[in-house]
């Protein structure tokens, strides 16, 4: 598969009363092309540093970011980048703008100056991959959390954007307004071929993760199969990371002599597992 971004030695800092601060240390990461990555770190870990370098938003102070084979340094490119890359973030109502649903998602089709029956298709389109076409004559501060996230996500969809990446966008929301977010992910992940890049503090949310990078400090400290990242329990905890609740629930029966699979992660393999143990 090939990579959608490559991110090459990229070093970030930031300048605060002419004293400059690392927030991101000399990143080497690819992303490939249709994957799901999930990246976890507790507050302050450069987690939203390195989201605004993806698209362009911020270049980084050294290295390169490559979106699609164009450097983000490359001022030409910034719109094709930004188009190819867009930026989902955390709080649902500073990302709506319009009155209507439907006029909300145009917002981006619009700039890109598409014809108005080509908006039409991308909007109508879009809602319906969020699972919001119903509500599209709306008005967004009427809908829950979770359906004014999905109508933000929706907006940069219209724009048939090749990677998604996604800071943090449940943090604000209830745990069924989360589920649907993570559950439309999954959805354009697999049936729209999007690449997904999920910045998140909740473990559970990397379950069905391709791949889980694991960053502390302005570093990356483990990349691997959620499975296996969660298995280091030590280590996720000594950088305020907790693991899932099933994980630490077949940790402790395994301490306790009971023959499970600690590695079982969704609520159901875990179920499965603490039947056979107790058979
Ligand atoms: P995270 O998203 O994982 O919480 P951030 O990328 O926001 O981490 O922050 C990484 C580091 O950079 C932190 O030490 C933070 O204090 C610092 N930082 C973030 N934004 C700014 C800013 N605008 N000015 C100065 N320092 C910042
Ligand atoms: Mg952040």
């Amino acid at each position: 598969m090939d990579n959608i971004i490559e991110i090459k030695n990229a070093t970030y800092s930031y300048t605060d009363e002419g004293i400059s601060h690392i927030a991101l240390n000399n990143i080497s990461l690819n992303i490939k092309k249709g994957s799901f990555t999930v990246i976890l770190g507790h507050n302050g870990s450069g987690k939203s540093t390195l989201a605004k370098l993806l698209n362009g938003l911020n270049t980084p102070t050294s290295g390169d970011i490559i979106v699609d084979g164009m450097n983000t340094r490359d001022e030409e490119k910034e719109l094709e980048i930004k188009r190819k890359v867009g930026l989902v973030f955390q709080n649902p109502d500073n990302q709506l703008i319009a009155s209507i649903v439907e006029e909300d998602v145009a917002f981006g089709p619009e700039n890109l100056g598409l014809e108005p029956e080509k908006i039409r298709e991308c909007v109508d389109e879009a809602l319906k991959s969020v699972g919001m076409y119903e509500f599209r004559k709306s008005t967004p501060h009427k809908l829950s959390g979770g359906q004014k996230q999905r109508i933000a996500i929706a907006g940069i969809i219209a724009m048939s954007p090749d990677v998604l990446v996604l800071d943090e966008p449940t943090a604000m929301l209830d745990p069924k307004g989360r589920a649907e977010i993570i559950s439309t992910l999954h959805y354009l992940n697999k049936e729209k071929n999007i690449t997904v890049v999920l910045i998140t503090h909740y473990m559970e949310e990397a379950e069905n993760a391709d791949r889980v990078i694991v960053m502390n400090d302005g570093e990356i400290i483990n990349d691997g199969k959620p499975e296996d990242i969660f298995q280091n329990v030590k280590q996720l905890k000594e950088v305020g990371l907790d693991v899932p609740q099933t994980t630490e629930l077949l940790y402790a029966l395994k301490q306790k002599g009971f023959k499970v699979n600690t590695k079982a992660l969704s609520i159901e393999d875990t179920a499965k597992e603490i039947a056979k143990a107790l058979k």
